[in-house]
Formats: C-alpha cells, sequence, structure tokens
C-alpha cells in the first residue's frame, strides 16, 4: 500500500502552482476548467504599430505556454482522481504499479517507464 496522503500533498501544491501560473497567461473562460491565452499586458495608451505586434507575439508565446500548462494541470487532477478511486500508481496503459522512485520524482505519472509518451 502507497502512502498515496504524501503524494495527494505534493499534487496539490503542484496543482496550485500550476493555476497561479495560468493566471499569469491567460484566464479562465467560462467553461469548466476552460483557459484562454491573454496578451502580456504591456500598459500602452497609445499603442504604435511596434507595440501592437508585441502585444500579438506575447499573445502566441502565451498561448505556448497555456497549452503546456494546461496539460500538466489535467494530469495532475487525472492523478488526485485516481487517489480518490484508488487506484492511483497503476499504469493507465498497462495496469502494472508504477516504481516508488517515478512517483517521487513527478507525482502525476500516470504510466509506467514503459509506456512513457
Ligand atoms: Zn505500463
Amino acid at each position: 500500500m502507497k502512502d498515496t496522503n504524501k503524494y495527494k500533498k505534493l499534487l496539490e501544491v503542484e496543482k496550485e502552482k500550476l493555476l497561479k501560473e495560468l493566471a499569469t497567461v491567460g484566464k479562465k473562460t467560462g467553461k469548466v476548467d476552460g483557459w484562454e491565452a491573454t496578451a502580456t499586458d504591456l500598459d500602452s495608451d497609445s499603442a504604435d504599430e511596434n507595440e501592437t505586434a508585441d502585444v500579438m507575439e506575447s499573445l502566441d508565446e502565451n498561448k505556448g505556454i497555456l497549452e503546456q500548462l494546461e496539460i500538466q494541470l489535467l494530469q495532475v487532477e487525472s492523478a488526485l482522481g485516481k487517489i480518490e478511486s484508488g487506484t492511483y500508481g497503476k499504469c493507465n496503459v498497462c495496469g502494472k504499479e508504477i516504481p516508488e522512485h517515478r512517483l517521487d520524482a513527478n507525482p502525476a505519472s500516470l504510466t509506467c517507464m514503459e509506456h512513457t509518451k
């Protein structure tokens, strides 16, 4: 029996961190767990063309970051869900136990070494 409490705490800390990071590059949409990238606020009342380009660039960048963060958040939430349902630590693909050192390195691991993408 794994000490899932330990991982639950780690995952909750990770989730908090991800939510904070998400809030710096996007905003929550009305949809459940939906996030939308926002441009970094350049604080410009008189936006000239260069600044508009910068804003577009930052939006593109933020979109990329947001996508990565969303994937991580999904994994963390999925792992938390597995703790609740008592299936935490089992590979999503083959159902084998995920080695503890792997979970220690990344508590949101959902697969064994063999089935890592
Ligand atoms: Zn596996």
